[in-house]
C-alpha cells in the first residue's frame, strides 16, 4: 500500500511539474523593479508555473550579450519597454515563437520595438514609438465584429487613470471560459488607439474609452490572443502600476493567459474573488 501511495505521489508530482516561464525586464518607462516581483507572484500562484527573470542591461548599455535561452521555457513574458535587442536575439525570439513558443506582452511591452516587424506581428497592435497609420490599422468594433480600420492617426494614447468596465468578447476561448461577460477593472490606464498589423488577432476583452476621461470614445481591445506561426501570444494592455496589477481580474487573466500561451490550455478554476460588473476586486 505504501509503495502504491508513493508511486501515486510520484506520478502526481511528475504530472504537475511547473511550467517554466521566463520574464524579461530591465528597461521600461514604468517601474519594472516594482511590478516584476508582483507579476512573478501572480504567474507562480498555486505552483502552476515557475518564473525565472532575465533582466536586460540598462538603457545605453551594450545589449549584444543579452541572449536569453528562450527555448528552455514554455512561455516568455515581457515587462520590457526599451531599446531594440541585438539582431541575433531578435532572430532567436522569432524562431522561438514561430516554432510554437508562448509569448505574453504586459502593458507597455506593447510600446516596444515599433521598428521590429515580427514583434508587431506577434503583439497584433501596439502604441507610441512613432506608431501611425504606417504601422497598420486600428481594431474597431463595428456591428459586433472587430474590423481593421485604416483611418490615419496616432498609434497609442490614454486618458486619465480610472476604474473601467471590461467586456468579454470570446467567451469560448480557453482564457475567457467561465469568466463573467462584464467585470470592473480597478484604476488603470486604458490604452486607446493601438495600431499594428492586427492579423490573426482574437479580441478577448475590451473596454469603452470614455472621451470624458480623455479617451477615444471607442471600444478598445485590451486583452487579445494572437497566433504567430505555431506560437501563441497573449497580449494584455492592462497593468500600468502595482495597484492595477493587484486587480483580481488582471491577475486571473494574466495567469490564464500565460498558461494558455505556454500549453494551449487553461486548467485553472475561476477564483471566487473575480470582480463583478458592479465592483472591483483588489488583492492585498
Ligand atoms: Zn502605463
Amino acid at each position: 500500500m505504501k509503495a502504491l501511495l508513493l508511486a501515486l505521489t510520484v506520478a502526481l508530482t511528475a504530472s504537475a511539474a511547473p511550467i517554466k516561464v521566463l520574464l524579461i525586464d530591465g528597461q521600461n518607462n514604468h517601474q519594472w523593479q516594482v511590478t516584476t516581483p508582483e507579476l512573478k507572484k501572480i504567474i507562480e500562484a498555486d505552483g502552476l508555473c515557475l518564473v525565472e527573470v532575465a533582466t536586460a542591461p540598462a538603457k545605453g548599455q551594450d545589449l549584444s550579450g543579452f541572449k536569453p535561452d528562450f527555448a528552455a521555457y514554455a512561455a516568455v513574458v515581457s515587462n520590457y519597454n526599451g531599446e531594440l535587442w541585438a539582431p541575433a536575439t531578435q532572430e532567436a525570439f522569432e524562431k522561438y515563437v514561430s516554432g510554437g513558443g508562448g509569448f505574453v506582452s504586459v502593458h507597455a511591452a506593447n510600446n516596444s520595438f515599433p521598428e521590429w516587424k515580427a514583434y508587431n506581428d506577434m503583439i497584433g497592435v501596439g502604441g507610441w514609438g512613432g506608431r501611425s497609420e504606417k504601422s497598420g490599422p486600428y481594431l474597431r468594433l463595428r456591428s459586433g465584429k472587430w474590423i481593421a480600420d485604416t483611418t490615419p492617426g496616432r498609434g497609442g494614447s490614454h486618458g486619465k487613470q480610472h476604474q473601467f468596465l471590461m467586456t468579454t468578447h470570446a467567451s469560448q476561448h480557453p482564457i475567457m471560459a467561465g469568466l463573467p461577460e462584464k467585470w470592473m477593472h480597478t484604476q488603470d490606464e486604458l490604452y486607446d488607439r493601438l495600431r499594428g498589423p492586427a492579423e490573426n488577432v482574437t479580441v478577448l476583452a475590451s473596454a469603452k474609452s470614455d472621451p470624458g476621461t480623455g479617451g477615444s470614445g471607442e471600444d478598445e481591445p485590451l486583452l487579445m490572443a494572437i497566433s504567430y506561426g505555431k506560437g501563441r501570444v497573449f497580449h494584455t494592455a492592462l497593468g500600468h502600476a502595482l495597484d492595477a496589477i493587484k486587480c483580481a481580474g488582471f491577475a486571473t487573466t494574466l495567469q490564464r493567459g500565460t498558461e494558455w500561451a505556454a500549453t494551449g490550455k487553461v486548467t485553472q478554476k475561476v477564483p471566487t474573488d473575480f470582480p463583478t460588473a458592479e465592483s472591483v476586486s483588489v488583492r492585498p
